[in-house]
């Protein structure tokens, strides 16, 4: 229920928000925890949160959250229509990558998101979120190609600020993107919940 999952989601924020288990909790202006719709069908998580996020607590808010929202009105979502949040919540001091210990302490947070949202799609948008789907793999191979994980669908993504930054990802990212509707409509089919099977009709002889 979306009233439920949004008093969930409240409580989460509140305990991710006075988080101390690792150093970032020292550092963060605010801790950003994620936002969307509570019932969201498809998940973005991307890296860490960067300036703009961490003084405003919200995810992907500078420029490559501008990026991502064109990303998204390119296939008619809006991101009050997804739920985007990244793998670490606190921000590393000067954006340095995020440390194993860090990675490993926020874990639970991400795991508790998803098990409230309970999406059918997760696109993963860089390398912590690759890493965790898709160990040891590559992107510049993977990208755009759904898998299945469980009973939801990951799609690994180039980040958008990779994309920002070299222009010839442009073009990938944006086709990745066309992709996720129809990944989305093959959920929906695929990971619906069987329809108990009407009992067998006796036979009379
Ligand atoms: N990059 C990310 O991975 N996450 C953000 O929230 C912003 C930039």
């Amino acid at each position: 229920m979306t009233q439920d999952n949004h008093a969930a989601l409240l409580q989460l924020y509140n305990e991710i928000s006075a988080c101390p288990d690792c150093e970032l909790s020292a550092t963060r202006t605010h801790a950003v925890p994620g936002e969307g719709r509570p019932d969201a069908e498809i998940v973005f998580i991307g890296e860490a949160p960067g300036y703009y996020e961490d003084q405003q607590g919200r995810p992907f808010v500078g420029p490559a959250g501008q990026y991502l929202d064109q990303l998204l009105a390119s296939i008619g979502m809006r991101r009050q229509d997804v739920y985007i949040c990244n793998v670490i919540k606190c921000r590393p001091p000067q954006n340095r990558d995020p440390l194993p210990g860090e990675i490993e302490a926020c874990h639970k947070w991400l795991e508790r998101q998803l098990e409230i949202i309970k999406p059918k799609v997760i696109a993963t948008l860089g390398r912590y979120s690759l890493a965790k789907y898709f160990p040891g793999q590559s992107i510049s191979r993977i990208h755009g190609q759904e898998r299945r994980v469980g009973d939801l669908f990951v799609v690994p993504m180039y980040h958008p600020a990779a994309a920002l930054h070299q222009a010839s990802l442009r073009r990938i990212i944006e086709e990745d993107f066309k992709k996720l509707p129809v990944i989305l409509e093959k959920a929906r089919r695929e990971t619906v919940e069987p329809v108990a099977a009407e009992p067998q009709q006796m036979r009379l002889l």
